[in-house]
């Protein structure tokens, strides 16, 4: 078994996570079995009660983990398919330790950070040194280097190293070399000082990541090389990508990085196999038409928020050699000036997402897409609000409204799920993970999905209240989908509509490149077929975009 550790330094935000995600997406293309895991030291058990401006979007797993948004890249990079195992947090961490003491089970020792927190950590890792299933473990560290929540992370991967020793390990440091315009230089020593801290704990890397505005010249390797104690070879360049995150393992393996981490760890691979990826990254980069899509949501500056969906659009996008101008539009700004905003779209998308902020304004995004015939995609909160505006504007149902905005109100179009009514703690207590829909024959949702069973992963306290089925469904408004034993919608369409479509669960969560989520793909397709001023679209009988199963995508050994 080999592994992998990533820290970071200097900053956050340099994208470690990509880098790994990237590093995982090399290895697989050489053919080995890889599996990532984020360590996050902050004491959150999960960044579930997070808010996005605080720690952007969660990300959830098939098993119902509520994890950090890099596990999103994880996936979307590599053919993993993780769970909460691969997701630690020190507030798990401590969680642990805490409840292991009251039960006894250190029975007459003082309970301390080294070992008994150490283990625990050094635990998780040995969880995924499974052989029969994963070549390399690759583990990231949140934060960087110098926090001290940081420290006994690092503490137990130095524990680790010697335990299965160094030859079967690679450290990498991800950091910045920042330019500075006065001195027309890269300034080396911030790098410099980050390594000189994790040599202190005991820790020396082998492998520097260097994120540069600039690329780096030779003399700057030499330096760095020299004062960190790195190979020069070692020393790699990761400029900031031009276009899309997807370059991030192109650029990285023309600097030798996948060749590199296989000789330190002493794997014989064959050369990568990248055609597929680098076809897509094309696509992506210089598509042959463009689509302008408006997304509605709350946290419109903090790109991080909506992750998965952005990147859910550009795998559907690319699929159809399309680039997209998105058009991020504050709910809260669409309760007046409409028509200004969302004449000249060619899709509407609105989010999941909590609370009562901005209701109104998705309610009027979704209004406004299925008079003008404007393709909608609504996830989770975006189907519910279709929901209260079918509702009250064409049903009649003046007062409809859920009971999360309005707890008493007299039309519950949406209610708390039956589960939800003894729930007391907000953390991992909703409805979360992968449950199984039904997809009713004959519907739009068949012919986009080309199936009709289908797994998506779900995040949510709120329903659509059946009791409203049949009196919406005479005007037109359908449910598409639901829970096994029916009695959960789960996907919703209009019957008048090119392409109006909600779905109760998460679709953004299983987009990957070359492998869009169909409801994603449709919506593109829906969207380029209005704004070449075509009428049909997925209604009509093109071929349904087929769901590639995970194995076919696994590396034959
Ligand atoms: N707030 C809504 C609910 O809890 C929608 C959740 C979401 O969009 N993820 O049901």
């Amino acid at each position: 078994m080999k592994y992998i550790f990533v820290t970071g330094g200097v900053v956050s935000s340099l994208g470690k996570g990509l880098t790994a995600a990237s590093l995982g997406t090399l290895l697989e293309a050489r053919r080995l079995r890889v599996v990532l895991q984020k360590f996050d030291p902050y004491l959150n058990v999960d960044p579930g009660t997070m808010n996005p401006f605080q720690h952007g979007e969660v990300y959830v797993l098939n098993d119902g983990a509520e994890t950090d948004l890099d596990l999103g890249h994880y996936e979307r990079f590599t053919n993993c398919v993780l769970t909460r195992h691969n997701n630690l947090t020190s507030g798990q961490v401590y969680e642990t330790v805490i409840l292991k003491e009251r039960r006894g089970d250190y029975l007459g020792k003082t309970v301390q950070v080294i070992p008994h927190v150490t283990d625990v950590i050094k635990n998780r890792i040995r969880e995924l040194s499974d052989e029969s299933k994963y070549d390399v473990v690759i583990t990231e560290i949140g934060g960087t280097t110098g926090d001290i929540e940081g420290l006994p992370f690092l503490e137990a991967i130095r524990q680790f190293i010697l335990e299965v020793g160094p030859q079967n390990v690679v450290n990498m440091h991800v950091t910045l070399v920042p330019y500075i315009k006065a001195a027309h230089e890269l300034k080396t020593k911030p790098t410099q000082q980050s390594v000189a801290k994790l040599r202190e704990i005991g820790l020396q890397p082998q492998v520097l990541i260097c994120r540069t505005e600039k690329p780096l010249d030779r003399d700057v390797r030499r330096k760095l090389s020299m004062f960190c104690s790195v190979s020069e070879k070692a020393v790699v360049e990761e400029l900031d990508v031009e276009h899309t995150i997807y370059e991030v393992p192109l650029t990285l393996h023309a600097e030798g990085l996948d060749k590199l981490v296989c000789d330190l760890l002493h794997l014989e691979t064959p050369e990568p196999d990248l055609a597929d990826w680098r076809k897509f990254v094309e696509r992506v980069v210089s598509p042959k038409k463009r689509v302008k899509i408006a997304v509605v949501g709350k946290y419109m500056d903090v790109r991080d928020a909506y992750k998965s969906i952005y990147e859910s659009l550009t795998h559907a996008a690319g699929s159809e050699d399309c680039g997209i101008d998105l058009k991020l539009i504050d709910a809260e700004s669409l309760e007046h000036d409409i028509d200004a905003q969302l004449k000249d779209v060619a899709g509407v998308l609105v989010p999941g997402g909590f609370g009562v902020r901005g209701i109104e304004g998705k309610i009027n995004a979704a209004r406004y897409a299925r008079e003008h015939k404007i393709p909608y995609l609504g996830l989770c909160l975006g189907m519910q609000v279709a929901t209260i505006e079918f509702a009250r504007n064409v049903c009649g149902i003046k007062d409809a409204n859920s009971t999360e905005f309005q707890k008493n109100t007299p039309e519950a179009v949406i209610s708390l799920l039956e589960e939800q009514r003894g729930v007391r703690n907000k953390g991992a207590s909703m409805r979360l993970g992968t449950w199984p829909t039904q997809i009713v024959k004959g519907t739009l949702a068949e012919k986009i999905y080309g199936d009709t069973e289908v797994t998506e992963r779900h995040r949510h306290r709120y329903e659509f209240n059946m009791k409203y089925r049949d009196r919406m469904n005479e005007k037109g408004f359908v449910i598409s989908g639901t829970s096994p034993d029916g009695a959960l919608a789960e996907l919703i369409e209009l019957r008048d509509h090119p392409y109006f479509v909600g779905c109760q669960y998460h679709p953004e969560f299983q987009s990957k490149p070359n492998k869009p989520h169909p409801l994603f793909k449709g919506f593109i397709q829906a969207c380029l077929a209005r704004q070449a001023g075509r009428a049909t679209h997925a209604r009509g009988d093109q071929e349904s975009p087929r769901r590639v199963p995970d194995r076919e995508l696994v590396p034959q050994r």
